[in-house]
């Protein structure tokens, strides 16, 4: 089933489109059934969820492990042990911690400022207009490289409705492109799940989180 599944939709996407395997709740053998099919990037919301897999899994298959769920700081010592990129950095005492802990580790590590798209109170993510303040602060620190941006967007009843978001985070991509330094690259757009990805993909995402279009329904 997951082999099929993600049989189909790599021939669907394009090529230039990173898909991540959002694996939450998913069981290590998924996984594992998941890395069979050549796909190589996991996404995991949890730092201990993660820490299981990455030690089942261990040296069988190349991976490149990405947070895509809210890092806590407390978590961040443990999560730099494991993943390969951190694509919900919204603060910046968040970036600090991760800059200390990846300098700890001898590690440059990858990170993607995620945007509240939807400018909701109380959700993750900066908002739009905070983003380029956050960015430039975030860019002082020596252990961590912006490489782009993710959203969610709202929680909508028809996935079209989306569309607008995943818009306006793509024109701050551009926007934040073109005052480039050399510490802030903008090579990842984030954004689109399974009902959205289609959108996403249109409005100019180049990396997909899919959960249930890979493994199937969460239990
Ligand atoms: C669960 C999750 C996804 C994937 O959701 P599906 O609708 O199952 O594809 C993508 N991104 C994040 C941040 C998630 O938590």
């Amino acid at each position: 089933m997951i082999a099929e599944n993600v049989k189909r939709l790599r021939a669907e996407i394009p090529e230039h489109v990173t898909i991540i395997a959002a694996a939450k709740t998913r069981s290590p053998v998924e996984v594992l059934e998941l890395l069979a099919t050549g796909l190589t990037d996991i996404g995991e919301n949890y730092v201990q969820e993660a820490r299981e897999k990455f030690d089942t899994i261990g040296s069988k298959f190349r991976v490149r492990w990405h947070c895509i769920g809210h890092l806590q700081r407390n978590k961040v010592k443990k999560a730099v042990e494991i993943f390969d990129m951190v694509q919900t950095v919204d603060s910046f005492k968040l970036a600090v911690e991760l800059d200390k802990r990846c300098k700890e580790a001898g590690k440059k590590l990858p990170v993607l400022i995620e945007i509240n798209s939807g400018r909701e109170a109380g959700k993750t993510g900066v908002l739009p207009q905070e983003s380029m303040d956050l960015i430039k602060k975030i860019s002082s620190l020596e252990s961590i490289e912006i490489a782009g941006l993710m959203t969610m967007g709202p929680v909508v009843e028809d996935s079209q409705e989306l569309r607008p978001y995943f818009e306006s985070t793509r024109l701050l991509y551009e926007e934040i492109q073109k005052s480039l330094t050399e510490k802030v690259r903008m090579k990842y757009l984030s954004m689109g799940m399974s009902d959205s990805y289609k959108i996403a993909i249109e409005e100019g995402a180049n990396m997909v989180r899919l959960g249930t279009a890979i493994f199937g329904e969460r239990p």
